[in-house]
């Protein structure tokens, strides 16, 4: 495996950051996910836009233009001869004096891992998943403001960790106000009488990319579509729930609090929805 570091592909032995790195010592940083299909990068574009609306929210300057960012993550693909990948791009502050002051920091650390994809077995995918709601509040966006893809993952891992001790796949975390966000490391939907609902970017959520899409694709398909707040309760009535991520795309959810969701099998608005996402990856 060649791990891109700075500016150059290395082999992954020699892929290695100092400990005093900020990443490393405050989780300052951002960082994208992203899928690459029969060796393309899927949705390049709206990565490396938010990756930019990171850097901003946390004024971290990019180690290089985002079109040469671009081209790194499509070297690091090609050179490790990847097909079906999972890629994720990662900048920290960079090697610094302990203490806060990101001014410590001259040069941010860019690192580029692609591997083979990986993802939840197709007889998963077709059954569903549990997810739990978890005590965990997701953080409040004047505190660390959700929209930012940040390396600072403890709120996330927290709640990941509480939905596995509850055997669910995903742990959905509510509001400060106690209105549903988002999952640890996914977006969350409900279908309720046919209208596809998902909470609005005002509840404190990361703007998925998945979710852009697959809104897309909804009103495209002539699906009705809502984004606004709603609660826990709605979770526990709705006729489907859906979980999305550029890694998982959309996993039909089909219990919540180990309760059925609907009929306890994936639904024709999920089917739907998948099917258009399958497409999009084709001929997208
Ligand atoms: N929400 C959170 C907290 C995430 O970490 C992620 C992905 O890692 C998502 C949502 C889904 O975002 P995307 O669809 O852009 O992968």
């Amino acid at each position: 495996m060649l791990v891109y570091l700075n500016s150059r592909l290395v082999p992954r032995e020699k892929a290695v950051v100092s400990v005093f790195d900020h990443g490393f010592l405050y989780g300052d940083g951002i960082y994208e996910t992203l899928r690459a299909y029969g060796g393309k990068l899927f949705l390049l574009e709206n990565h490396l836009a938010r990756l930019k609306h990171s850097a901003d929210a946390i004024a971290l300057t990019l180690p290089m233009p985002l079109g040469a960012i671009g081209e790194a993550l499509n070297e690091t693909v090609k050179m490790n001869r990847l097909d079906n990948a999972y890629v994720r791009i990662q900048i920290s502050r960079g090697p610094g004096e302990i203490g806060l002051d990101p001014s410590l920091c001259p040069e941010p650390t860019l690192v580029i891992v692609a591997k083979p994809y990986t993802g939840p077995p197709p007889e998963v995918v077709d059954r569903g998943v549990a997810v739990a709601v978890v005590n965990t509040r997701r953080n409040h966006p004047r505190a660390l403001d959700p929209s930012i893809k940040g390396t600072n993952f403890l709120n996330n891992i927290l709640a990941k960790s509480e939905a596995l001790k509850a055997n669910a796949y995903e742990g959905i975390m509510l509001n400060w106000e106690g209105y549903v966000a988002e999952g640890a490391t996914s977006n969350v939907f409900i279908v309720q009488n046919g209208t596809l609902r998902t909470p609005s970017l005002d509840v404190g959520i990361l703007a998925g990319v998945t979710r852009g899409l697959v809104l897309d694709l909804a009103g495209r398909a002539g699906i009705s579509v809502q984004e606004s707040a709603f609660g826990p309760e709605d979770l526990a009535v709705a006729d489907e729930c859906l979980i999305t991520s550029s890694i998982i795309e959309i996993l039909p959810v089909t219990a919540v609090d180990g309760k059925p969701v609907g009929t306890g099998a994936p639904g024709p608005v999920t089917a739907a929805l998948r099917e258009a996402y399958r497409k999009e990856v084709i001929h997208g």
